[in-house]
């Protein structure tokens, strides 16, 4: 895979981070209090890391399961189209269920995903995103919580990747071309 060169400026730290994560497990831990099992469900692959703390920092059962559907590719356009890669291994009917998104840009993956999920019936369904770029949105769709709203500019890091790389940096950064 060939990409342009490009240098990465720290955009969110690691610590900053870490500390939404823990604001936003307790904010959560309130909303579903008395929960049985929680569903919490990832979206592959941006949300990985995400999730990994975000679970951690829950003090309440879960359950973890992952969703899979495309939009980007390696391209920095997004598309409308949302096509189911890996579907959710768990039964969600009657449950409370968590979709965990790394970040809602013009809005259509996290508003199909809504719609596909709500379509089984679940108890109850909230979202959240790490990242938020209002700037972008085409649709009416709003995660339930955020952790950084940010300005349209193209991230890495923290399970984000441009073209596969990047996923493994501790922070969120900004991809600046550098020629
Ligand atoms: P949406 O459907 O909201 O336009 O796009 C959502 C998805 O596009 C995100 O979940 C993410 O995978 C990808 N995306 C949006 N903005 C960025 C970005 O700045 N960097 C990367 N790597 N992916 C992005
Ligand atoms: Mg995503
Ligand atoms: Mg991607």
């Amino acid at each position: 895979m060939t990409t342009r060169a490009y240098v990465i400026d720290e955009m969110i730290s690691a610590k900053s981070i870490a500390a939404r994560v823990e604001a936003l497990a307790k904010e959560i831990g309130k909303e579903f209090e008395g929960t049985e099992q929680l569903v919490v469900v990832g979206l592959l692959r941006g949300s990985f890391v995400f999730i990994a703390d975000l679970a951690r920092e829950l003090k309440l059962p879960v359950e973890v399961d992952f969703l899979e559907v495309s939009s980007y590719g390696n391209a920095m356009e997004t598309s409308r189209e949302v096509r189911i890669l890996k579907d959710l291994r768990a039964a969600i009917e009657g449950r409370d269920v968590l979709v965990v998104e790394d970040i809602v840009d013009t809005g259509h993956t996290l508003s199909h995903v809504v719609n596909l999920l709500a379509s089984r019936n679940p108890r109850k369904l909230k979202t959240i995103a790490l990242l938020d770029k209002p700037s972008r949105r085409e649709t009416e769709i709003r995660a339930d919580w955020t952790g950084f709203e940010i300005p349209d500019e193209f991230v890495v890091g923290y399970g984000i990747d441009y073209a596969q790389r990047d996923r493994n940096l501790p922070h969120i950064g900004k991809v600046r071309f550098s020629e």
